[in-house]
């Protein structure tokens, strides 16, 4: 404390004294008051006068002080309660009204937001749950031009399609009990077992753009002539699909499901249930035909109760055809029931196969070598 703030406390205090000396004299009887007042006087003065010796000390303390409350952990409920404040602040040119109306719309916006964003997860998961079979995802939008009668074949043909009925698969008379893994008949295709790079086969047309391996046109005519026969009308439609199109509904589906939020490796697992994964469909052999009737052009169960299904479900094997995914199999085949989806394996193996009740997995376990 240097000589002139020395001076300027002892003439404050002196003062004070002087005032109150004088203010005693007067009111004897108040000079309580007197002394009090001389006391706070003092004490303040002594206070303010210690604070502006160490305003240097006291400031530092004081930014120390404020920089531990802003960045300790307790103090974040406090700083958050500000942020809100701010935005009510930033809003307070409107009406309590308006301010009431505007939160309330905004409140009903996100929420319709977060029910739209919802509903679309939910769409999509749903979607590819529902189109496990891969026929229905494949065929979504069956295009009438891709499906075909026997009428209509017969009259594109001029009658003649299939006629030459060289039965090459007759059952031989000794009983066959094993097949050769080599036969094209009965080659094996799924998830785990997807078409050889060599395979070949000779493409052959059923009727304008539809075609399916050649081999198969005659059997396939004659189990439509005598489901006809029986009064039963079949319709073909999707049998061959080349790989390209495949890869296009595959890649399609992939990129449907991340335009969806999904990463690339769930979108393409998702696929991979829904649409038969690139090389792995017997459509793509020439050697599966999927199958609908009049009044019933949709790839689903229901197809196993109509007079075509049931037909198809106890004759196809008569020519050859079988059942290729049916129901309680699935586990094995990984495919659900598709009672519209028929296979090419020959007369000999789908005679096995029905009168086992068995799958063609089931089938290549016991009777191939
Ligand atoms: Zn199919």
């Amino acid at each position: 404390m240097n000589a002139g703030n020395l001076q300027i406390q002892l003439t404050y205090k002196s003062k004070i004294f002087d005032r109150v000396k004088k203010f005693n004299r007067k009111h004897k009887s108040l000079a309580f008051l007197g002394m009090a007042y001389a006391f706070a006087a003092i004490t303040l003065y002594n206070m303010l006068f210690y604070f502006y010796r160490n305003s240097k000390r006291f400031i530092c303390l004081l930014c120390i002080l404020l920089f531990f409350v802003s960045s300790s952990s307790f103090s974040y409920p406090a700083m958050s309660l500000n942020i809100s404040f701010a935005t009510d602040v930033s809003i307070e040119g409107y009406s309590s009204d308006t301010e009431e109306a505007l939160s309330s719309e905004e409140v009903a916006e996100s929420d319709a937001e977060l029910a739209v964003s919802q509903d679309v997860d939910t769409a999509i998961i749903e979607e590819a749950m529902e189109s496990v079979n891969p026929d229905v995802a494949e065929a979504e939008h069956l295009d009438p031009e891709k499906q075909v009668s026997l009428s209509q074949i017969l009259e594109a043909t001029g009658g003649v399609a299939g006629v030459s009925e060289e039965q090459t698969d007759e059952p031989s008379a000794q009983g066959v009990t094993t097949f050769g893994s080599d036969d094209w008949k009965i080659i094996l295709i799924n998830k785990q077992h997807p078409i050889p790079d060599e395979y070949e086969f000779p493409l052959g047309t059923i009727s304008g753009t539809m075609r399916c391996d050649e081999r198969i046109i005659a059997p396939l005519l004659e189990m439509m002539r005598a489901a006809n026969k029986d009064g039963v009308g079949l319709i073909i439609c999707s049998p061959y699909r080349d790989r390209d199109r495949q890869t296009m509904l595959f890649e399609n589906k992939v990129e449907r499901y991340m335009s969806g939020g999904m990463n690339y490796m769930d979108a393409y697992n998702l696929a991979s249930q829904a649409v038969t994964v690139p090389g792995s469909s017997e459509h793509q052999i020439g050697l599966a035909i999927d199958i609908i009737t009049d009044g019933y052009s949709s790839l689903d169960e229901g197809f196993g109760n109509t007079a075509a299904g049931k037909w198809l479900a106890e004759n196809s094997y008569k020519y050859g055809f079988i059942l290729r995914y049916p129901a309680g199999k699935e586990n094995i085949t990984s495919i659900e029931y598709e009672p519209w989806h028929f296979r090419y394996v020959g007369v000999d193996a789908a005679t096995v196969i029905h009168e086992n009740g068995i799958c063609l997995e089931e089938f290549w376990n016991t009777y191939v070598n």
